[in-house]
C-alpha cells in the first residue's frame, strides 16, 4: 500500500497495547482512525489521548466476539472516515494451560474472540472494500503461536494457527484486487495481554483457568519480550511494503524452521519405510 497518507484505519483491541500503539503509528504517517474495543473505558481513553496529540481518531464501542458488532463497526468506519483503507484485526486474549486441562469454556472464550472475532473482520469488511475497489489492507494479529506449537498454549495455538491460516489464504485470494494481507506472529511483547484477559472474560465462561504465565510452566522466560511500539513501527513497515508475514522476534526462526524440518522429514521416514506414490 502506498503509504497511510489520508487513509482509513481501522483497529480492533485498538484500547490497549499492540493495538493502540499500531494504530497510534498509523496516525503518525498520517491515517485517520477508527478504534475499536471490548473495554469502552480504556477506549475513550485511548480516543482522547490520540485526539489531545492532534490525531483524528473515533471509538467504535465492538465485542468482536458478535458479526453484528463487527458489522456495525463497518457501518460506523465508513461513515465516520468516508473511506476505509486499512483493516488491522487485533483484538485477542490468551488462555493457557495444558490440553489436558481446558475446560470446554476456555475452548469456546479464546475461538470466539481470538479466531471468529478475525473471521468476522473479513465476513463485514472484505464485501465493502472489493466494492469500493481502491485496494487496500488487511492485517492480523496472530501469534508465534499460530506458526509452531506451543506446550501449555495448546487451545491459544488451534485459534491463532486458524488466524495465520486465514491471512495466508486470503492474501492469494484478494491480491488481483491490489488488497494486501499482513498477519504479525509475536513472540512475547511488552503488554497487559494476561491481565486484561483474565478481566474481561466475564460470567459467559465460567471462571479461567490461565494460570500467572509468568509462573514455573507458564509462557517460557523470554529475554526479547519486545517494547510494542518498535512491534507497531514492524507491523505499520509491513503493511506499507505488503508484506504477508510480520516476524518480530528473531529467536522464533530457528523454532519455526524445525517446524518445517520436522514435516518434511516424514517424507523420508515414509520413503525409508516403503511408502511410494
Ligand atoms: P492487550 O490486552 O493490551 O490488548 C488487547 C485488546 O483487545 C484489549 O484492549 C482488549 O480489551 C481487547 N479485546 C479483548 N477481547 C475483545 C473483544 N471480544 N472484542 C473487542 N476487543 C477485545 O494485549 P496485546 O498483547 O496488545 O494483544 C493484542 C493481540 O496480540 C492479541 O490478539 C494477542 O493474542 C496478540 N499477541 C500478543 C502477544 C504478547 O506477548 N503481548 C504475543 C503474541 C500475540
Amino acid at each position: 500500500m502506498d503509504g497511510f497518507q489520508n487513509r482509513g484505519a481501522v483497529v480492533t483491541g485498538g484500547a490497549s497495547g499492540i493495538g493502540l500503539a499500531t494504530a497510534t503509528e498509523f496516525a503518525r504517517r498520517g491515517a485517520r482512525l477508527v478504534l475499536a474495543d471490548v473495554d469502552k473505558p480504556g477506549l475513550e481513553q485511548a480516543v482522547a489521548r490520540l485526539n489531545a496529540d492532534g490525531f483524528e481518531a473515533h471509538g467504535v464501542s465492538c465485542d468482536v466476539r458478535h458479526l453484528d458488532e463487527v458489522t456495525h463497526l463497518a457501518d460506523e468506519a465508513f461513515r465516520v472516515l468516508g473511506q476505509v483503507d486499512v483493516v488491522f484485526s487485533n483484538a485477542g486474549i490468551v488462555v493457557a494451560g495444558p490440553l489436558a486441562e481446558m475446560t470446554h469454556d476456555d475452548w469456546r472464550w479464546v475461538i470466539d474472540i481470538d479466531l471468529w472475532g478475525s473471521i468476522h473482520a473479513v465476513e463485514a469488511f472484505l464485501p465493502r472494500l472489493l466494492e469500493q475497489g481502491t485496494g487496500g489492507h488487511i492485517a492480523f494479529t496472530a501469534s508465534f503461536a499460530g506458526l509452531v506449537p506451543n506446550a501449555g498454549l495448546g487451545t491459544y495455538c488451534v485459534a491463532k494457527y486458524g488466524v495465520v491460516g486465514l491471512a495466508e489464504t486470503l492474501a492469494r485470494e484478494v491480491k488481483d484486487n491490489g488488497i494486501g494481507v499482513s498477519v504479525l506472529c509475536p513472540m512475547v511483547v511488552e503488554t497487559k495481554l494476561v491481565s486484561n484477559s483474565e478481566r474481561i472474560r466475564g460470567a459467559d465462561y465460567g471462571l479461567s483457568a490461565t494460570p500467572d504465565l509468568a509462573a514455573p510452566g507458564g509462557l517460557p522466560a523470554q529475554d526479547d519480550t519486545l517494547n510494542v511500539d518498535d512491534v507497531a513501527r514492524l507491523t505499520a513497515d509491513a503493511i506499507e511494503a505488503n508484506r504477508l508475514y510480520v516476524l518480530p522476534h528473531e529467536a522464533a526462526r530457528a523454532s519455526i524452521r524445525r517446524r518445517f524440518e520436522r514435516i518434511e522429514s516424514a517424507f523420508e521416514a515414509q520413503a525409508a519405510a516403503g511408502w511410494r506414490h
